[in-house]
């Protein structure tokens, strides 16, 4: 999960979907959660719920994106300021870096070498939007209305990014900076940042291009 700085805005957002077009200035339009590219729906996710939490209804701070599966399984659970530690946030903690996909199935989950702790809230997070729900069985009623296809979403896009990794590597030098170029609005379209940060960060100019291609993204984390 991108890890993101969304800066601070004292003004308050009244009606809040009044905020959309900054949000997506700042952070770009992806779902805060599970990363897919909202350039077409998505809404603006109140972390506290705004029918739980009225006084921040219109407050930025409050503020992500959400894409409709991602909003309607958080739905209005009780998040107030006396659990919202409990949860990990892309605003406020190191997503990247505390979260793992499992490389076959795509199923996130808290990463090795975190604390009793941080792998709790971890998976309150996972949970708390579902993330870590399966492809549903073939066949299904789920699976007819292709209701929630974020994890088949995040297995393409694994399998795009190790193609062009292979293809990457196989470059003549000369070659590599328009690839580059080509890949950053690659994924810029594609969304799922942290599944291609995954797969090419161990190439360092490819890991530079990747922290710079989308807005908001938490860089002083990858130093
Ligand atoms: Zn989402």
């Amino acid at each position: 999960m991108r890890p993101i700085d969304k800066g601070h805005k004292d003004q308050e957002y009244k009606p809040y979907n009044t905020a959309k077009r900054d949000l997506m200035e700042a952070i770009g339009p992806y779902c805060s959660y599970c990363e897919r590219s909202i350039v077409t729906g998505g809404a603006i996710e109140h972390k506290q719920p705004k029918s739980k939490v009225r006084s921040l209804e219109y407050s930025w701070d409050n503020f992500l994106l959400g894409c409709v599966n991602c909003n309607a399984i958080k739905g209005d659970k009780d998040i107030n300021d006396s659990n919202i530690g409990d949860f990990v946030w892309p605003d406020t903690d190191d997503t990247y870096h505390k979260i793992k996909y499992d490389p076959i199935t795509l199923i996130p989950a808290p990463a090795d070498n975190l604390s009793d702790e941080d792998k709790e809230r971890v998976s309150r997070l996972i949970e708390l939007v579902g993330l870590d729900r399966p492809v549903p069985k073939e066949g299904s009623l789920t699976y007819r209305k292709a209701s929630d296809t974020r994890v088949e979403e995040r297995k393409k896009c694994a399998a795009e990014a190790r193609s062009y990794k292979a293809m990457y590597l196989n470059l003549v030098d000369e070659a590599k900076p328009v690839f580059i170029t080509t890949l950053e609005y690659i994924v810029q379209c594609s969304g799922y940042w942290s599944i291609w940060m995954h797969e090419f960060e161990d190439i360092p100019e490819m890991k530079e291009a990747l922290l710079r291609c989308l807005p908001g993204t938490k860089i002083d984390l990858f130093e």
